[in-house]
């Protein structure tokens, strides 16, 4: 299959290399050229915009920041819906709302183009090593196509059901991934402040029923080295569990710990934390709470 992929960034560039890696024909496109033009160099065809990579394509991928952005290229003058031939096959990856996935599958199934959401999990260091979980969400007649692309990005695939049911997975998963990082960065602030030995204390806090994913993968190779730069931007953090938040009023579900988290990454963000890791969360809590910032020896 001839592959279009659209949004180069973070997590878009790796999966797309993972593609390139493989041998497949890939074309791809992002704003900032100097992105597209590294793929280029690695066996990619460069499209000029959007309508030019859609006539190149059995099937489009987009990984892009979020909703605004997704509707953006996807409904756009220019974009995807208006140059894509019926019969192919449309998937986002991008993590978006339950409204933007829902409108794209009418869109794109009234023009007779497959539609689905394949939302990406697992950290970006996972992605860069081809080891990606896929939330799939599609018509269970179009595995057959979808699949074998995406185990070419990746180790695993969910099919979670029908198109948006992916999202509606990722927007759950990701609003424990966020809360945890609240909960690690609560927890490794008040170890420090007893006077702990914070190697210790994460080999326990690791060890036990305490032990979450984020602080056992994440946590010691980024804010705990001092490494702040994005795996996971704080600011799409925010967005992403504003996305759960914004479910759960829709659909009249309390959610406190979510909400509340939501709060303290609203108040990162206005100290300046947008472009660190989500785990800088960490930092920002010993900073408001005039500690010194957890490090690992
Ligand atoms: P990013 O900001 O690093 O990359 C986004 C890319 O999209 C950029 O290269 C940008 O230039 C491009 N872009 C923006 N608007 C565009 C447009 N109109 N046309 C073409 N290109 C455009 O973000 P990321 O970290 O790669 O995340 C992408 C998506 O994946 C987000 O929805 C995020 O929530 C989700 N996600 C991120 C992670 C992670 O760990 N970083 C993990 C899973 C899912």
């Amino acid at each position: 299959m001839r592959i279009g992929f659209i949004g180069l960034g973070r997590m878009g560039l790796s999966l797309a290399r993972s593609l390139v890696g493989k041998g497949e024909q890939v074309w791809v496109f992002d704003l900032n050229e100097e992105v597209a033009k590294r793929l280029q160099a690695e066996g990619a065809h460069m499209s000029a915009d959007v309508a030019d990579l859609c006539r190149n394509a059995d099937i489009v991928f987009t990984m892009l920041p979020g909703p605004r952005q997704v509707k953006e290229v996807a409904l756009g003058s220019g974009g995807i819906l208006e140059n894509l031939a019926p019969g192919a096959i449309y998937i986002d990856m991008s993590t978006v709302d339950v409204d933007t996935v829902d409108a794209l599958f009418q869109a794109f199934t009234a023009k007779g183009i497959v539609f689905g959401d394949a939302p990406v999990g697992r950290l970006a260091a996972h992605a860069d090593k081809g080891e990606s979980l896929f939330m799939l969400g599609i018509d269970a007649r179009y595995l057959e196509k979808v699949e074998p692309v995406l185990y070419k990005m990746g180790t695993t695939v969910y099919h979670c059901g029908a198109a948006g049911h992916g999202t509606r997975t990722k927007l759950i998963n990701n609003m424990m991934v966020l809360c945890y990082c609240q909960i690690n960065s609560e927890a490794l602030v008040l170890a420090q402040s007893l006077g702990l030995d914070l190697n210790n204390t994460f080999n326990v806090l690791t060890s036990t029923t305490a032990s979450n994913g984020q602080l056992k993968e994440k946590w010691p190779n980024k804010v705990l080295k001092g490494d702040l730069s994005p795996g996971f931007d704080l600011a799409l953090g925010y967005k992403d569990i504003s996305l759960a938040s914004n479910a759960g009023a829709s659909s009249r579900v309390a959610l406190p710990v979510c909400d509340t988290t939501r709060n303290i990454f609203r108040m990162a963000l206005a100290a300046g934390k947008a472009g660190q890791d989500t785990s800088s969360l960490t930092d920002f809590w010993a900073e408001i709470n005039d500690c010194p910032k957890p490090r690992l020896g």
